[in-house]
């Protein structure tokens, strides 16, 4: 596993985490520039580009509820808590997956 992350629209290398966003793309976490992030979100792929960011302050506090609901879910006693667990866990999921594979190899 290479330990630089290259942006998926311009190929360039993205060096520090203040410069990386990462978004799902059809169910895949793809590296953007933050300038990148823009330029696509605006362009033809903003029908298949997420516009809600993985890392960053908000993709943060949306991790931080779906742990919260996640955990409350346990204490459901019906059918709901399935549902209510597999889509909390999803946004933990990518979240843990963009720090491994992404944001753990960059300079803060
Ligand atoms: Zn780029």
């Amino acid at each position: 596993m290479s330990n630089t992350v290259h942006c998926d629209r311009c190929s360039q290398e993205i060096r520090i985490r203040g410069d990386l966003v990462t978004a799902t793309m059809f169910f895949q976490v793809v590296p953007y520039h933050v300038d990148c992030y823009a330029k696509d979100l605006k362009g033809a792929k903003t029908l298949i580009l997420n516009n809600q960011p993985i890392n960053g302050f908000s993709g943060n506090f949306l991790t931080f509820i779906a742990i919260v609901v996640f955990i409350v879910s346990f204490f459901i006693n019906d059918e709901t808590r399935i549902y209510l667990s597999i889509l909390s866990v999803i946004p933990i999921i990518y979240r843990l997956y963009s720090f491994l594979i992404y944001e753990r190899h960059l300079e803060k």
